[in-house]
């Protein structure tokens, strides 16, 4: 750290690691996709015009936010279009939250919430799951400021049911409820779309990174009522209005179009979930209720950093947090079947 930093002390978020060398390692590490993206997106590259590239790219995304909405059935004002849904998150910490208020989510969640609020001076409160991991509503209903939920939830995979968000929107009226939907492409109808025009304290966050499998474009999108739309582009505009570059907006538009690939894709990948889960309980191994492309595990007699790294040892790169309640657990990428079956081969003579 130099002697000029003004962040001293901020803890940043560690991401899972990216090895330069994959041949030998299968990496279920980072919620990937195991497939390629949508072969339309294949077409958009081999076609791009590299000349295109002199030009800032459009600080509207009137043409992302139109295909988005199609997709939807939302309206292009009622969408923000970000660089990764990390990024949508940051516009809404800057945006709705400050130092007077803090903000309320779960104590095993997504850890970008906690650095985000470091990095921006909001103070936090971390409101633990239930013994069985499970987000209880009613933890919320006597906080005060915005509350932040992932659902599904991560690294658990479990999901609420839009019947409790709802429950927690009407609890909550005057707090602003923020879902983050990354997983919700894996999940049994638990969007929240449909009542962003019931609820104007509603934000939801997606994301192109996962069922998309478009990690490297960083590509994410916020929905919710326009007013808050309009505070959050008052926010982008304010910090980088040419934050979705024009390769990526070309990416973005072929993706969304291309539903039948994005069903096809995520419906492989909760079939292998069924199946590695149940391969897994014969092997006497603890795993969450998933509604996402992970499962959450642990095996009754090695803790999580030791399964870890025995599984590493074996060419198998997984998700291990050294944090209090979840130590003893792993997360597991869904992969394709031949990984999975892989995977089940060699924990096999684990004792
Ligand atoms: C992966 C993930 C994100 C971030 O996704 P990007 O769009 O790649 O920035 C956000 N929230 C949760 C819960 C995630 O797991």
């Amino acid at each position: 750290m130099s002697r000029f930093f003004s962040k001293q002390g901020l803890k940043s978020y560690t991401p899972g690691e990216q090895p330069k060398q994959m041949d030998s390692l299968s990496k279920l590490n980072t919620n990937e996709s195991p497939y390629p993206p949508s072969p339309a997106v294949q077409k958009v590259l081999q076609e791009f015009d590299y000349e295109q590239l002199r030009l800032y790219s459009s600080p509207t995304m009137s043409t992302c936010k139109e295909a988005i909405a199609m997709a939807y059935g939302v309206k292009p004002e009622q969408i923000l279009v970000a660089g990764g849904s990390d990024e949508a998150l940051a516009f809404i910490f800057m945006a709705f939250f400050d130092q007077n208020e803090s903000i309320a989510f779960p104590d095993i969640t997504y850890g970008f919430y906690q650095v985000y609020a470091d990095l921006f001076g909001i103070p936090t409160n971390q409101i633990p799951l239930e013994n069985d991991f499970c987000i209880n509503p009613n933890d919320y209903k006597t906080q005060t400021g915005a509350i932040i939920v992932a659902n599904p939830n991560a690294p658990t995979g479990i999901a609420l049911s839009t019947d409790q968000i709802q429950g927690m929107l009407e609890e909550n009226r005057d707090r602003l409820l923020v879902v983050d939907e990354a997983y919700i492409d894996f999940s049994e109808n638990r969007t929240m779309l449909p009542f962003i025009n019931q609820y104007d304290n509603l934000l939801i966050v997606q994301t192109f990174s996962k069922s998309r499998a478009l990690a490297g474009s960083r590509l994410g999108f916020v929905v919710g009522n326009e007013a808050l739309i309009q505070d959050l582009e008052t926010i982008k505009f304010s910090f980088n209005p040419y934050n979705i570059d024009r390769i990526s907006e070309q990416i973005c538009i072929a993706s969304m179009q291309d539903d039948a690939y994005l069903q096809e894709t995520v419906s492989a990948i909760k079939n292998t979930r069924v199946r590695f889960v149940n391969e897994l309980q014969k092997l006497r191994y603890t795993v969450l209720p998933s509604e996402a492309n992970f499962v959450f595990a642990k095996y009754p007699t090695m803790d999580g950093k030791m399964l870890y790294n025995r599984l590493k040892q074996d060419g198998i790169l997984v998700r291990h947090f050294d944090v209090p309640r979840i130590a003893d657990f792993v997360r597991i990428t869904i992969g394709t079947d031949d990984q999975m079956d892989q995977f089940i081969q060699i924990i096999q003579n684990y004792r």
